[in-house]
This record gives C-alpha cells, structure tokens and sequence, in this order.
C-alpha cells in the first residue's frame, strides 16, 4: 500500500519510504508492491470462486512481464495469457503450469506455434485460417488435439481512448460478429482436425469503469453462442471476456476498491448466468484476463528532478532522469499520471508543470499540465499507477537503460529486474570487420 508517513510526510510504500529506495537503488527506479499485487489476484480468484466456480482467472502478463511476477500470480492460482514467445519462455521459467497459459495475438510466428504447443500450452486463440491450419498440422505431428478459442469483435464499443478500444469492426483483431465472419471462421475451426474449439474470446478495450460495457459484451457473445448452437449445431463449452477493467491514474479516473472490482466480475458472471438460461446454452466455462487492475496501482516510478525550465507565461517544464524509454504511454496515447514530491507526499500542489523525459523527442513527456508542489533540482518524485505497461513497454530508446524493478513488501526490498550495465547496451552489437 501507498501511504504518506505522518511523521514527516514521506511517501511510504510496501512498509519503506521511497526516497530511501531511490537512494539505495538509484533512479529511475520501478517499485513494485507485491502486497497490492496479491490482493488483487485474491480479488479475481475467491469473486470467481464464489459466483461461477467453473472458471478461472488469467493475468494478462502483456501488463508487466518478468520471472517473478509469474511466480506471484502461479502462488495466487491464477493462469496467465501471453502474446510472444518471449512472454510464453518467462512463464514457463517463472513456475506456470503450460496448461493455464493462453496464447493471444493476431499474427503468432510458426516458430511461436511450435514452441506452444510442444511446450503442452493449454489454449491458443486463433486469429486467423491460416494460424487454425497451422495449429492444426503442428498438433497432428505431435500426436495431439489442440484446444482453441476464436477471437471476435462482438461489436461493443467500450468508452476508452480508441487507441485502446479493440472491438468495433475495423479492428487488427479478432473477426467480426456484425459482418459474419465470425461464424465463417468457426464454422470452419470446429471442422478442422487435431483441433478441438472450445469457443470464443473477445476484449472490448481497456481502462473501462463502465459496467454496461461488459454487460452488452455478454449478451452480444452468448447472442453469437446461441446463433451457433441453433444454426450450426456448435456448442461452446468456453467463454473468455478478456480484461479491461479500469484503475485510478489521474483526477479524472474513479479510485476503485477491490469490492468494486468484485461488483465488474459479478455483473458479468450474473449476465452470463441469465443470458445462457435465457439462450438455452449450456453454462460455459468462463475465463477472464485482468493486467492492468493486477498491477497497476502496485506499481511507481521514482525519478531524480534534473532540471526545471521556467518558459514565462507559457509552462514549466520538470525534466527527469527517465522518459519514454521507461513510460512510452504519454508520447502513445497521451496517458495522463499523478506525480508527488517523495519527501513531501501531502504537500500541496500549488504547480502546474509537464514532467519532461531526457529522449530526443519532444513529444518524451510523462505528464502534461501535472500538478506538483514546487520541486527542486535533485529531488526524488514518484509518478504514481506505473505498474502496467511502463517497465512492460520499455525500450533503450537513445540507448538509456531500461530501469531495474524492485519488489517491495513488508519493509523488504528486492531486486526482481537487475539494472542493466553499459555492457548490455553493446552485447548484441556486432561490427564487421570491413569497418573495423
Ligand atoms: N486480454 C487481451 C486479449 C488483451 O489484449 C488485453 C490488453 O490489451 C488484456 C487481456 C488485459 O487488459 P487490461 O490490462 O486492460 O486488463
């Protein structure tokens, strides 16, 4: 948990004051707070336990991948979905068992097909007839059936940024209820081979507070199931409703309690319960894939001011010691971020500033329009909510070093991402000897 010390005002998170982090391990520095991770995946386990046994929780690992991680979500009962061998090599190394691993993406390499299913994986989503065929001559060779679900569009517009909404028509993924490919396509699985389609997966966007949305997913999807079973005698003995749900960033975003979080699973697991008795479906079993609300808010970024940069009447600009080689998310999709003084956590706000990074680019800001209370040059800031898809998205962008992460619980701190060295910067370089 994220506390300001009331002694002296220092932010305090997993049981340790930050600026203690910050000069221990340096900045940039990722904090990971495997408390709040914890109770998060309780969330999604004991609420599915409760209200539709014949389920289970995935974390969607696409949010904040590393060897620990997985060994936190596997200790919680949760599976987890990948979407790159990458991912799919740090699950199996981080103790997940193949058989709860799901495999996303729109276009999975034959080499990343291979290594799934020989790797015993328990599920592929299909994107794609030519990935179906693929699966399918890969598991003949190795003597087995595959379980497969099909991603579709159901056609339920999530409100969210629409850089981040994935299931209207014009959509890199998934096929389209609305214009029937979505039934050609599982037509077609449900014949193939060394191919068993266990049903559909669709994700409607994330970052949604809205529970509507989830709600029409559901009755768009079991519309779909009931369509199939009636018209082509296919039956699906699985759903998946993939993540979404939203976590607090910014003023404008709603500060959700697990409770809530347990009301998003429940309208679902209740729609779903009505929808398929109304239908005349089977009950499903019923998979859903959370990231962000995994690890969102366990997650902060602790940055040392370098600079500040007055320009009169226009903006003030604080530059750090990060940027968009640990946080790409302002310069992708204009993500908004709270930030604090480390050693003035309840100091107020009384700055307006956007928080430059140290990237050639002008558009390598964490936040625009921040507020913050004056800073000065040296001190240490945390940006708050970086759990998801900032360490998860880094890059060596100008060659910086992708920050190391360090878990944090109960006054321990524990490296779980080491920081990389100079020498890393150059170990995959290679310069033919013609230019040496
Ligand atoms: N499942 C799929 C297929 C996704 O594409 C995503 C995110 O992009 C997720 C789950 C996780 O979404 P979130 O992190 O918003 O919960």
């Amino acid at each position: 948990t994220l506390d300001a010390r009331e002694s002296d005002g220092h932010l305090i998170i997993g049981g340790i004051d930050a600026s203690d982090l910050a000069k221990e391990f340096g900045t940039p520095l990722y904090v990971m707070d495997e408390a709040q991770i914890r109770k998060m995946c309780a969330v999604f386990r004991e609420t599915l336990k409760t209200e539709y046994p014949n389920s289970i929780a995935l974390y969607a690992s696409k949010a904040f991948s590393c060897t620990a991680i997985y060994h936190i979500v596997a200790s919680e009962g949760l599976g987890v979905d990948v979407v790159s061998r990458g991912e799919l090599f740090t699950a199996l190394r981080g103790g997940i068992n193949p058989q709860n691993v799901y495999f996303h993406g729109n276009n999975k390499t034959s080499d990343e097909l291979q290594y799934a299913i020989s790797s015993g994986i328990g599920t592929i989503v299909a994107d794609s007839a030519e990935e179906i065929d693929q699966i399918s001559d890969i598991a003949r060779k190795n003597g087995i059936t595959q379980d497969i679900l099909i991603r579709i569009n159901p056609g339920v517009e999530a409100h969210t940024h629409h850089f981040i909404q994935t299931a209207t028509v014009d959509c890199k993924f998934g096929f389209s209820v609305q214009n029937g490919q979505a039934e050609e396509i599982i037509k077609y699985a449900s014949e193939k081979e060394n191919v068993n389609l266990k049903g559909v997966h669709s994700h409607i966007g994330s970052q949604i507070f809205e529970k509507k949305s989830f709600v029409l997913a559901v009755q768009k999807v079991t519309d779909f199931a009931q369509k199939m079973k009636v018209e082509h005698g296919i039956e699906f003995t699985e759903v998946n409703f993939g993540g979404g749900y939203g976590i607090w960033y910014s003023e404008g975003d709603t500060k959700l309690q697990p409770k809530d979080y347990a009301e998003f699973i429940k309208v679902i697991t209740d729609t779903l319960k009505a929808e398929c008795k109304e239908k005349g479906l089977k009950l499903p079993r019923l998979v859903l894939e959370p990231g962000r609300s995994i690890v969102g808010e366990a997650g902060i970024t602790l940055y040392t001011v370098g600079g500040i940069k007055r320009i009169p009447n226009v903006r003030t600009y604080v530059a750090i010691d990060g940027g968009m080689f640990d946080n790409p998310r302002y310069a992708l999709y204009e993500a908004a971020y709270t930030a604090v003084s480390a050693e003035r956590a309840n100091a107020r706000a009384t700055e307006i500033v956007s928080i430059a990074g140290k990237c050639c680019e002008s558009g390598d800001l964490i936040g625009v329009d921040v507020k913050l209370p004056p800073v000065k040059i040296g001190e240490t800031i945390a940006v708050l909510s970086t759990g998801a898809y900032n360490y998860s998205m880094a890059s060596n962008y100008n060659r910086n070093k992708i920050p190391p992460v360090v878990l944090v619980n109960d006054g321990r701190a524990e490296l779980i991402v080491a920081p990389q060295t100079d020498e890393d910067l150059v170990r995959n370089d290679r310069v033919p000897q013609r230019l040496k």
